[in-house]
């Protein structure tokens, strides 16, 4: 029996990953589970699926919880609050699992907590590695931790890499990373009628269902920058050998060229369960309550070249990738403030991009060996957009 703590648990990963622990509860149990805000839901899970610790973000909050849980005689769960908490449920002896499911920066510190405390980590929050590629890489190889990529490509990626090296590496005759993207909402959509998208076009994902902000940063393909990012720290692979390709029906979920022209992919439907149950089972399978695939359903698999003048976010990711220290730090923060935002009709949709381009041009960038040196230059990040903002 493994104990797993999942970091977002109210979200759309930690949904789904309960979902897939709900289908084996003879291989895991609930450890931890922790939001933001949601109390109800939070509530709900921590009924179905008992875990030991539930934390939330407020004490006022962690008060409710608590009191509805007593209400219901549920007295075995332990309600704790704040980031130290978050810290704490990730590194805590009592779990050997960890699934890394809080969006944004917010979850760098208890997703770096389980990396160094050994935990095999599931990693979906792209932004701490964005963020803190180096320093996450280091810790992970430091405490021996079992590092297994949840976002699709990533874990794509992982299964068509060579298993006695999941790495770009040329001695394997690993020639590219092909990371595919659907293209988002706007793939065909006129480019000068971007300006004045409502942000229920944007969440409004033709392929995924996701939280606001990924969906957003779909749209906008900063996600599949962002993914860039990920995909170079995950696997070693040089910015020049990660290509995006444009693969519209999200069948393919990315690939691995080799050098006697071999091109591995992974296929399936776009269900988030099938990374997560990888994950989780690694190295085995197990079953995850997603369809198998209908290929002759499908009938067509599309391919296009990624148009960075249609998405400038992806050329901005690429260009902080290739600054490197901690501009890809700068990009995500002033990413994160400009979607927030726009989400809440402050900016247009074409203000994203220009944002992030203006951060990146007069934040200061330096090296991002520390993880202060990485705080501070996404604290400054947010605190320039911010003010552009206003
Ligand atoms: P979501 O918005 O649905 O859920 C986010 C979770 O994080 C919630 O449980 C929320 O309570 C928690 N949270 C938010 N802010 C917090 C804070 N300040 N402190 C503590 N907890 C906080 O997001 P999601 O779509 O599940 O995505 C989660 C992560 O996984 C993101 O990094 C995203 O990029 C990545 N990811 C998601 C998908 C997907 O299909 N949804 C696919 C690949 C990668
Ligand atoms: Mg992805």
């Amino acid at each position: 029996m493994q104990n797993v703590t999942i970091l977002g648990s109210t979200g759309s990963i930690g949904v789904s990953t309960l979902d897939v622990i709900g289908r084996h509860p003879e291989k895991y149990a609930v450890f931890a589970l922790t939001a933001h805000k949601q109390v109800d839901k939070l509530f709900e899970q921590c009924l179905q699926f008992k875990p030991q610790f539930a934390v939330l973000g407020s004490p006022e909050a962690a008060g409710q919880l608590r009191q509805r849980l007593e209400m219901t005689g549920l007295t075995g769960t332990n309600v704790l609050h704040g980031e130290s908490a978050l810290s704490e449920v990730a590194s805590d002896a009592g779990c050997q699992i960890v699934m890394a499911a809080i969006v944004g920066a917010a979850g760098l510190k208890p997703t770096l907590a389980a990396a160094k405390a050994g935990k095999k980590v599931l990693l979906a929050n792209k932004e701490a590695l964005v963020m803190s590629g180096q320093i996450f890489m280091d810790t992970i190889a430091a405490s021996g931790s079992a590092l297994l990529p949840i976002d699709s490509e990533h874990n794509a990626v992982f299964q068509c890499l060579p298993a006695e090296k999941r790495a770009y590496d040329p001695d394997f005759g690993v020639t590219k990373v092909l990371l595919t993207a659907s293209g988002g909402p706007f793939l065909k959509r006129d480019v000068s009628t971007l300006e004045s998208v409502t942000p229920e076009e944007a969440v409004a994902h033709p392929n995924w269902v996701m939280g606001r902000k990924i969906s957003v940063d779909s749209a906008t393909m900063m996600n599949k920058g962002l993914e860039v990012i990920e995909a170079h720290w995950l696997f070693g692979a040089p910015a020049d050998q990660i290509e995006v390709v444009i693969h519209p029906q999200s069948v393919i979920h990315s690939m691995v060229s080799y050098s006697d022209g071999s091109v591995l992919a992974q296929l399936g439907n776009p269900d988030m369960r099938t990374p997560i149950a990888y994950g989780l089972g690694y190295p085995e399978r197990i079953a995850s309550g997603v369809a198998p695939l209908d290929l002759i359903k499908v009938g067509q698999l599309q391919f296009h070249e990624a148009d960075f003048t249609r998405f400038p976010c992806l050329d901005l990711a690429y260009a902080a990738l290739r600054t490197g220290g901690t501009a890809p730090a700068i990009l995500n923060a002033a990413n994160e403030v400009a979607v927030e935002a726009f989400l809440q009709r402050k900016i247009g949709f074409r203000d994203i991009d220009r944002l992030i381009a203006s951060a990146l041009e007069k934040v200061e960038s330096g090296s991002a060996d520390t993880l202060e040196s990485v705080l501070d230059a996404d604290r400054r990040a947010r605190e320039f957009t911010v003010s552009r903002i206003s």
